[in-house]
């Protein structure tokens, strides 16, 4: 981030967020310190009072009116994205309109999932009525990537306000202009409630967020920030949902359709220029289908062409860094043994990368163990679906997975350590709104998405009401003597019988 001193307001700095393929400056945006972003919590502070009493009815329709703006403003947000963040015109599309879903169904499932409904009580408890709601935290920090400006913020930030907080949003320092254009568009959506606030900056400023006095703090981004967030976050016991990096596995079984599992393990791995959490980054294949599986996958990676137009199959390598990343990840694979059967040692061209395709690559390659974020694919050869799995597995993310399989595919999907699994497809469940999303091990915890990413915004607030008292009641200094043995006999009654039979036995 190039830091400059804002000449108006000397004491405020100001960063450019520039096109990753042609270099133009997209923007200038200030360097918000822990001053300004106080100032943004305290703006949303008094807002999340108003937005939570709006109720769910007035809420959901102010969420969408902001759909329905951003939809018809959609045309300048796609041109933004290609511009800030360097991918096609049709891939952010694709994300504007998986962003769009989530808003929608996240305003109109909240009264569901959150209001108020009633709980069984027990025999002992008979008396009282019992029931759960969901309550909003207040203010929520969301901080988020670049690879995903639209998609990864909303998935945190619609489902937030739908549950009654505020939301102040630190969009990465390499997509501001995305950020601010989302914020922009809520607050001209909904002018009267300013609950979708913005700040802008690098780590600093995540950092301040962090430490601002928010209820919640919503992160997507590395393992690494995942860490630091935490740890800043510790200090006032703020809770924290982290979204952070994945290592994705296909596995490609015996009675799998290859064609499709070739051209889907193509796109999983290199739309985006294969810079998505979910990407596709590792393909264990089983032994009987592996030459086979290996020729379509060459024939169709060859033909995927990067570009900085709008409709290259992708764009450039939007963070500088990471082409050292993805050429120490290709160098050290071939150093090992590994051939490249798509690609080679010259595929990184800043600011592109060519689409690479791996096979022989050994299992401590980096490229099998660590975050590429590249288009690159290495593909290993399975005994069969058992191994692969155990593979699969060996990795300390757990993010996505995806199985191309016939028979056997739903058991594979659910032995698979991770937070989601598609079958005979990629990535799909991050576009259906109604199903969680998150990770397990290094790619963090906690869900958004869905009725679990509604109820990530809130705490669950349990009522009891005695609808008439006992004659006995248990829980008194004035209880007859005779209560607790009459109670004991109750309750070996009710719980004390032996099972029929244990399960698993015969
Ligand atoms: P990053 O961790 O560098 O930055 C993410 C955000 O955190 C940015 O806004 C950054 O300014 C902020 N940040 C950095 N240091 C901070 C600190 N100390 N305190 C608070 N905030 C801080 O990640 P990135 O390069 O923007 O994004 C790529 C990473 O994000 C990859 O690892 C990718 O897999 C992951 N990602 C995960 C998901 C998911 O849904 N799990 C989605 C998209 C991206």
């Amino acid at each position: 981030m190039a830091i400059t001193e804002d000449r108006e307001t000397p004491v405020r700095t100001t960063f450019d967020s520039a096109s990753p393929a042609t270099g133009e400056i997209v923007g200038t945006f200030p360097v918000d310190g822990p001053e300004q972003v106080g100032a943004a919590v305290a703006r949303a502070r008094p807002a999340a009072e108003g937005w939570a009493e709006l109720g769910f009815d007035g809420r959901r329709k102010a969420l969408l009116a902001f759909k329905a703006l951003l939809v018809r403003r959609s045309d300048d947000l796609v041109a933004l994205v290609h511009r800030e963040n360097g991918k096609p015109n049709d891939d952010a599309f694709i994300e504007v309109l998986t962003g769009v879903e989530h808003l929608d169904w996240a305003a109109r499932n909240a009264a569901r999932v959150l209001g108020p409904r009633r709980a069984r009580s027990t025999l002992a408890l008979v008396n009282h009525a019992a029931s759960v709601e969901y309550q909003p935290l207040g203010v929520v920090g969301v901080i988020g990537p670049w690879n995903y400006p639209v998609l990864t913020p909303l998935g945190s930030i619609v489902y937030a306000l739908a549950a009654g907080n505020a939301v102040v949003f630190k969009p990465s320092e390499l997509t501001p202009a995305v950020g601010c254009f989302l914020a922009d568009t809520f607050a001209d959506a909904v002018p009267d409630h300013p609950v979708l606030q913005v700040v802008t900056g690098d780590g600093a400023t995540g950092h301040a967020l962090c430490v601002a006095g928010v209820d919640k703090v919503a992160l997507t981004g590395s393992p690494a920030t995942g860490r630091a967030v935490m740890a800043a976050c510790a200090e006032r016991l703020t809770p924290v949902v982290l979204e952070l990096g994945g290592k994705d596995a296909m596995i490609v079984d015996a009675d799998a359709d290859l064609d499709a599992a070739a051209d889907q393990a193509v796109w999983g791995g290199m739309a985006n220029a294969g810079q998505t959490c979910l990407a596709t980054e590792r393909i264990y294949v089983v032994d009987e289908v592996y030459d086979r599986f290996v020729a379509k996958l060459v024939e169709r990676a060859s033909r995927v062409r990067p570009g900085g137009g709008p409709d290259a199959d992708y764009g450039p390598i939007t963070l500088p860094r990471q082409l050292e990343i993805i050429r120490r990840h290709l160098d050290d694979a071939l150093a090992r043994g590994a051939r490249a059967l798509v690609g080679g040692p010259d595929a990184v061209h800043p600011p592109y990368v060519d689409p690479v395709v791996l096979v022989d690559v050994p299992a401590d390659a980096l490229v099998l163990r660590e975050e590429t974020f590249g288009p690159v694919l290495p593909v290993v050869r399975a005994r069969d679906a058992g191994q692969a799995v155990a593979l699969a597995n060996a990795n300390p993310y757990g993010l996505g997975a995806a199985v191309f399989a016939g028979r056997r595919a739903e058991p594979i999907a659910r032995a698979l350590r991770s937070g989601m699994t598609s079958v005979n497809s990629v990535l799909t469940f991050a576009g259906i709104p109604s199903l969680p999303y998150g990770g397990v091990g290094q790619s963090g915890f906690g869900r958004t998405h869905g009725p679990d990413g509604l109820r990530e915004f809130t705490r669950a607030k349990a009522i009891t009401r005695q609808r008439f008292p006992l004659p006995f009641p248990m829980q008194s200094f004035d209880r007859p003597g005779y209560v607790i043995p009459a109670v004991r006999r109750v309750m070996k009654l009710r719980h004390g019988r032996p099972l029929r039979r244990m399960p698993g036995r015969r």
